[in-house]
């Protein structure tokens, strides 16, 4: 129960203060981001949840921009060749009869959570929307895993497979 309260208070009060010291300082802002979604994951592991309805959210920018293939409305029209990360997803995603969107922005996400109900969410996206995210999504329990963009925001990015199913076994009763 601590946990929880105290998660409260990290996202409540010290985000917004964090967030306003970065339009001071903008090139540590997304390491006040990462700091708050890391706090904000060990929390979540002390809250010591346990359940079978798992929401596993990921960006678009995952999938790869040579495919061609339509799957922010449905991700299973992926053909699964393995030229991005997707096909590793929707394997783990399977394995453990996770709920398994893809969001084009927060809006949609926020969409996706108020459709799904899930009880704890695994969502994968930059600081910046993966912060504001499980802000806006608290009391609901959310691991935050940011990805990785070596050619620049929002374009052919990448995530751990290794931390994406630490974070799902960690809930998972
Ligand atoms: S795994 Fe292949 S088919 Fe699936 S989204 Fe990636 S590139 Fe497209």
């Amino acid at each position: 129960m601590w946990a929880k309260w105290l998660r409260g208070i990290v996202l409540k009060i010290y985000y917004p203060m964090l967030m306003l010291l970065g339009a001071f300082f903008k090139d540590k802002k997304e390491s006040f981001q990462r700091h708050v979604i890391n706090l904000n994951n060990s929390l979540v592991l002390k809250q010591g949840i346990k359940t079978q309805r798992i929401l596993l959210m990921l960006p678009h920018c995952l999938q790869i921009d040579k495919c061609d293939i339509r799957i922010t409305n449905n991700i299973y029209n992926c053909k699964r060749c393995g030229r991005c990360g997707v096909k590793d997803l929707i394997g783990v995603s399977e394995d453990k009869k996770l709920e398994l969107y893809m969001a084009t922005g927060g809006s949609v996400a926020r969409k996706i959570v108020m459709d799904v109900r899930p009880h704890a969410i695994v969502a994968v996206a930059c600081e910046r929307d993966l912060s504001s995210g499980i802000v806006d999504s608290y009391p609901l329990p959310v691991i935050g895993i940011h990805n990785e963009r070596p050619y620049g925001p929002c374009f052919n990015t990448s995530v751990s497979i290794e931390k994406v199913t630490a974070a799902i076994n960690a809930l998972c009763p």
